[in-house]
């Protein structure tokens, strides 16, 4: 058996990049625009993350790189560790 089998590093997925965390690719998350309905992949730059004192208030944001739109969008706990973890720009909304 080979160590990792990492073989597509252009066609990451959010899951694969989670997965790909120890390398020094850069991490792109999947993101859809509502608006447009376009699919596209943003690196950790493009995005921000806002953490709210309840999970109703915490979300990430972004810019359509395809119509402009501000997409926000509710962000989960899983989300908020995938995105932290990738780097993502993150505002305390609620500080203690
Ligand atoms: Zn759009």
């Amino acid at each position: 058996m080979s160590e990792s089998s990492v073989s597509d590093v252009r066609g990451m997925s959010v899951a694969a990049a989670f997965a790909g965390m120890r390398s020094v690719a850069p991490v792109v998350f999947k993101a859809g625009c509502p608006d447009c309905r376009g699919s596209f992949e943003l690196t950790a730059n493009a995005l921000r993350l806002a953490i709210g004192a309840s999970s109703r208030s915490t979300f990430y944001s972004f810019t359509c790189p395809d119509c402009g739109a501000a997409v926000r969008k509710p962000a989960g706990e899983r989300i908020v560790e995938l995105l932290t973890g990738g780097g993502v720009r993150t505002l305390r909304l609620h500080t203690p």
